[in-house]
């Protein structure tokens, strides 16, 4: 594979000449993949470091430099895109601008500016991250507002949301006519649409108004004639398999009993839903929502241990993760035209993807041809 400009110029033969002048690099015993992109993250959802009582205080600004580490230890796993589908404040956006501008190295961010949300007690639980609107012309209005923001596409809520104890994620939490407007307005724009989608309700109408891509959509499984709609119009189920165990299991200590008996049972039908779809044909993507920063594979790896093969798990952690993004033109997968955003991984992850859990087999990472990260740049030479 010959990198030129930024782009993958060609790919050919093992046997083929380096042109002159040429940087080789020998991969044996390597795999070269595309770099990992998640789809569903949410990079400034993390708490500061605890001060003890006596401490120095952590002023608010703090947080900025914690974003910036987050987002390269992402970079530092070979995850070189991302879509935050929700983020407090316009912190994010300052972010996305900050890598622009080559203050530090870090995935390329698709931001959705503010979530919109019917007024819910999301709206309160998460303040600052939420943008509630009410009826079709307010939906509108809040959609134009986070382009006007600088989003990159639109998200928003169809139903409450598991981590909200007021919040039965249920009932749809909006109404058709206001989702409608929403997508209508993207559209037209240009701008693409994730809906958050727990309950059937909420989901079927992000499916029957033509959102772009499921958020979650864990109930999907009792409903077939929904999962084949999305597989007959392409579009990207993304279902986040590490945001139930993390409220289940991982981090169940923390959170309200309830809420982690009611994530015990989205668990069980987030795997069903994941069965279900990949007999019907719907594309599946990576979407952590989870952290820490960086361990994004671990979704990958549960898409595996949820029936996926492997390389239908790395097709969901690349090229549908892309589309998702709508990415896939320039970055997703290893074709000659295609943005060099790559990463050499020791082993090989289709014998066992849980090689790209590991922090030392992240071999190198290219983006845009760039070399980023990898212990290939970070071990001393022997
Ligand atoms: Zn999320």
């Amino acid at each position: 594979m010959l990198v030129d400009g930024g782009k993958i110029a060609r790919v050919g033969a093992a046997t083929d000449q380096a042109p002159d002048g040429a940087v080789v690099v020998d991969l044996a015993g390597k795999t070269l993949l595309p770099g990992l992109v998640d789809a569903h993250v949410h990079v400034t959802s993390f708490d500061l470091p605890a001060t003890l009582k006596g401490e120095a205080p952590v002023a608010p600004e703090v947080k900025h430099h914690f974003i910036a580490s987050g987002l390269r230890a992402m970079l530092a796993m070979g995850i070189t895109s991302l879509r935050d589908v929700g983020a407090f404040g316009d912190d994010l956006l300052h972010a996305r601008r900050a890598i622009e501008l080559g203050a530090f190295a870090g995935p390329r961010v698709l931001a959705c500016g503010r979530i919109l949300s019917a007024t819910s007690p999301g709206g309160a639980h998460f303040s600052g991250m939420y943008r509630e609107a009410d009826g079709p012309d307010e939906m509108r209005k809040a959609t134009r507002e986070q382009i006007r923001r600088g989003a990159d596409f639109v998200k928003i809520m169809t139903t409450g949301a598991r981590s909200v104890a007021l919040e039965d994620p249920e009932p749809a939490q909006v109404t058709r006519a206001e989702l409608a407007t929403v997508v209508e307005e993207a559209h037209r724009l240009g701008f693409r649409v994730a809906a958050h989608c727990e309950g059937l309700d909420g989901t079927r109408l992000a499916i029957e108004e033509g959102v772009d891509t499921i958020e979650h959509g864990l109930e999907l499984h009792r409903a077939p004639e929904l999962l084949a709609a999305l597989a007959e119009s392409r579009r990207v189920l993304v279902p986040t398999l590490s945001c139930f165990f993390d409220l289940s299991e991982t981090h169940a200590c923390l959170w309200l009993p309830r809420l982690v008996e009611q994530a015990k049972r989205q668990r069980e039908e987030a795997h069903r839903t994941v069965e279900a779809a990949r007999a019907a044909g719907v594309r599946m993507a990576m979407g952590f929502d989870s952290l820490p920063h960086g361990g994004s594979a671990l979704e990958l790896v549960r898409l595996w241990e949820a029936g996926l093969t492997s390389l239908e798990a790395i097709a969901a952690g690349t090229s549908v993760a892309a589309a998702a993004c709508g990415l896939d033109e320039q970055v997703g997968s290893i074709e000659a035209g295609k943005l060099a955003d790559l990463l050499a991984v020791d082993g090989d992850p289709v014998e066992d993807p849980r090689v790209l859990l590991d922090p030392q087999r992240i071999w190198l990472v290219l983006q845009s041809g760039r070399p980023v990260a990898g212990t290939a740049l970070t071990r001393e030479p022997a």
